[in-house]
């Protein structure tokens, strides 16, 4: 048996679960797929002091926390890795390692993003015990120690230079000849000028030493092949993030790094799917805007479902033909318009419906008809359309729906 859901979320970091929050509030019949440990990035954090409303709690915590809110509403949680989806078409495929198949009319993807590794020993021992991959999230821990931080693009040079708010000194590795670097020039200026940064060029880290925490790094020169040792109380790595978007190639639309490209609204390319969190195109990933994006678009998804439901009844399913009104509250020329459609309908109360949108709130059934002025009236009989009128709508329309109407 095939299990159908109104919403499926793709992945149980803060951004699914959030969604999970709200989808399940909202009646939606909803489950998370979650392949590993619920919570996803945020549940490896030893400490999150920068989650609004909590000066200080553990990422175990805050993540369980989430979990139970999002089940307390009724949401499924299923322990499950999906490899692929087929996303076009009114319900959804969601394919999973299990080889089972999930549907749903709606979906959000929040698979999240992993920071690319270095892969050198003492890293993965010493991840959170001094090894992070997040200054927004952990600088503040290094009050007047060392700091090194791997990496040369945008994101390296700025943590860089936000950490230095806290660190005594921070050492940036880079791959290139003395003075290239290859993130923005501004930020590269103001971290040569920087008197607590140094930089060691030509170089790579070759290990990461420490027992319970970092205690020293091994830097290996490029050129020489030499190898030294600088003691060190932490590592911030900067070579890149992963986004865990490889299931989604060539259903929706990607950016170049394979990061999901979505609307404001956390639309994405394809109706009905939605994204979310640390896998999209944004500005700042933590945890905060990860459940900021879940939230949205979660309140899209249940909004697209409404207006798919409402659609099919109220318009292909009437018995009559129909004249969609697209109305804008801002619009006064609308107002008038649907007043006399109004006595229109009623005067013809059995020959014809009247169904009013509001095309500020519902832009995607504007979109599907090409309608982008406003006032605008569609004819519509059994689903098919029979005509469309857009901007002097007034007279025409007027005798047009009257001519229909009367049969
Ligand atoms: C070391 C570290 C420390 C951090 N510290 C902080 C902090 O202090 N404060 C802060 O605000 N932010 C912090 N962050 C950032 C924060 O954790 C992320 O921004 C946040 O977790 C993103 O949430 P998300 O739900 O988008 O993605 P994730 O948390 O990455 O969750 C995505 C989930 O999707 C699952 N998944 C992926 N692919 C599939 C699939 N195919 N099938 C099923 N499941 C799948 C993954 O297993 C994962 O659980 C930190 C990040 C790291 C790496």
């Amino acid at each position: 048996m095939m299990q159908q859901y109104d919403l499926l979320i793709i992945g149980g970091g803060p951004a699914g679960l959030t969604a999970a929050i709200y989808g399940a509030r909202a009646r939606l019949r909803t489950a998370v797929l979650e392949k590993g440990a619920v919570g996803g990035q945020a549940f490896t954090t030893r400490e999150i002091v920068n989650f609004p409303g909590f000066a200080s709690t553990s990422g175990p915590t805050l993540m369980k926390a989430l979990a139970e809110h999002a089940k307390g509403f009724g949401t499924e949680i299923i322990t499950e890795e999906v490899t692929s989806v087929e996303l076009q078409g009114e319900l959804k495929q969601v394919y999973t390692r299990k080889g089972r198949t999930y549907q749903a009319r709606a979906v959000i993807l929040a698979p999240g993003a992993q920071p690319r590794l270095l892969n050198i020993p003492g890293e993965k021992l010493l991840r959170g015990s001094g090894v992070s991959y997040c200054a927004t999230c952990d600088a503040e821990f290094y009050q007047d120690q060392d700091v090194v931080v791997v990496g040369n693009g945008d994101a390296a040079i700025e943590e860089a230079l936000y950490i230095t708010k806290y660190a005594r000194k921070v050492t940036i590795i880079v791959i290139h000849d003395e003075g290239i670097v290859d993130c923005n020039r501004a930020s590269a200026e103001k971290a040569f000028q920087h008197p607590q940064i140094e930089f060691v060029w030509n170089s790579v880290l070759a290990e990461i030493k420490g027992e319970l925490e970092v205690e020293a790094v091994v830097i290996k020169n490029l050129k020489t092949g030499a190898l030294s040792t600088m003691p060190a109380n932490g590592v911030f790595i900067y070579v890149g993030m992963i986004p865990g978007t490889g299931f989604l190639k060539n259903q929706v639309e990607l950016d170049d790094c394979g990061y999901i490209l979505a609307e404001p609204s956390m639309e994405t390319s394809i109706n009905g799917v939605f994204a979310a969190g640390d896998a999209t195109a944004k500005v700042l990933r933590q945890v905060v805007t990860a459940a900021n994006d879940g939230a949205i678009a979660a309140v899209a998804a249940e909004r697209y479902l409404e207006e798919e439901d409402s659609f099919k009844r109220e318009i292909l399913s009437a018995a009559t033909p129909v004249l969609v009104a697209f109305w804008s509250p801002n619009k006064p020329e609308c107002i008038s318009l649907l007043t006399q459609l109004e006595a229109l309908a009623s005067v013809r109360e059995r020959q014809v419906k009247l169904v009013k949108v509001d095309a500020s709130r519902k832009k995607r059934l504007a979109q599907m008809y090409g309608i982008e002025q406003f006032p605008a009236v569609l004819v519509l009989n059994k689903g098919i359309l029979l005509q469309k009128v857009t901007g002097e709508v007034n007279a025409t329309c007027l005798c047009l729906a009257d001519t229909i109407s009367a049969g």
